[in-house]
């Protein structure tokens, strides 16, 4: 078998990032900057570390990031009023409520209170209709990212069996939706599925959203496969493993340096599209 192609993160975000800057050129012509705003409750450095990479990304392609910072204590009304404000302010186009927030705040609340026009993380029940019924704006940033990937090496969807592994409504439920509606026949699996590794050997496409460690065998792989590993576990460690799968795919992201990278310029493509909606009022 051939060595498989080798899906690069890194590239694929470049290339989205550079026809950002244009766009985000032609909005400051008409006295427009793109802006998105985080929230960021209490003080979990890893959070911290993601909100500042969202700012500090946004404000490399000429994006404003307004970053907004509350204590721990917060409570749910005070940052629901926060979230208000924002959805308010009208040079404001995409809100980012970094997950997870402190355990006696309730964060679907908190989530659901952003405006679906602002909803550029795609994290409300509302956005998660609309693309589930195929016309919604911005889907969640690492969903967007795989199709991403997949549309920019051309690796065809339609008629595919996709198997994604995992089901959580920020990844393996708007990803089954997404590959669904380009016409993939899409199995969904989870905790409580039965013979998944018969399910992935099945697999024209194989997503990996599971949150553990290298565990997507090489064995369960049908020979020519596409991989794309949506993990990110301590040490930089995805949810496929990768040598072994890597011997029988046509095409796999590597961890790091694949599905990441992709996600953090989907989230500042939404908040470009959502400026230039702003643009045409
Ligand atoms: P999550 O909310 O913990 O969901 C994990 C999913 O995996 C659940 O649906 C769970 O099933 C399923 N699962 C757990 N054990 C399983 C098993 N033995 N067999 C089959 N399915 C199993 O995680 P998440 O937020 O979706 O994240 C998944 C991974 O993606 C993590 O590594 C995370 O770090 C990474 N991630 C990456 C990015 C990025 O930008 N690259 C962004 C977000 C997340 P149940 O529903 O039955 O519990």
């Amino acid at each position: 078998m051939n060595q498989p192609l080798v899906l690069d993160g890194l590239k694929v975000a470049d290339d989205v990032k550079a026809k950002l800057q244009v766009r985000v050129h032609n909005l400051k012509e008409k006295e427009i900057t793109p802006c998105l705003a985080t929230v960021l409750v209490g003080d979990d450095p890893s959070s911290a570390t993601y909100v500042k990479m969202k700012g500090n990304a946004c404000e490399k392609l000429g994006i404003q990031s307004k970053r907004i910072h509350l204590p721990s204590e917060t409570t749910t009304e005070e940052l629901i009023q926060c979230i208000q404000e924002l959805n308010s302010d009208s040079l404001v186009d995409g809100i980012l409520l970094q997950h997870p927030v402190p355990a006696h705040i309730d964060e679907r609340a908190a989530f659901e209170a952003i405006s679906i026009e602002k909803d550029v993380d795609g994290v409300t029940s509302f956005g998660y209709g609309q693309l589930a019924f195929g016309f919604g704006k911005y889907p969640c940033c690492t969903p967007a990212a795989i199709m991403a990937i997949l549309d920019y090496y051309d690796l065809p969807m339609e008629g595919k069996h996709a198997v994604v592994v995992g089901r959580s409504p920020i990844l393996g439920k708007p990803v089954s939706v997404m590959l669904l509606n380009r016409d993939a026949t899409v199995t969904t699996c989870h905790s409580k599925t039965q013979n998944l590794a018969d399910l992935v050997s099945q697999a024209d496409i194989v997503v990996a959203a599971v949150g553990k460690p290298n565990f997507i065998q090489g064995a369960w792989i049908k020979a020519g496969a596409v991989i794309l590993d949506a993990g990110y576990n301590p040490g930089n460690i995805g949810d496929v493993d990768y040598e072994a799968c890597y011997t029988k795919a046509s095409a796999i992201t590597p961890v790091p340096g694949g599905v990441g990278p992709v996600t953090i310029s989907m989230l500042l493509k939404h908040t470009v599209d959502s400026a230039e909606l702003r643009a045409k009022k």
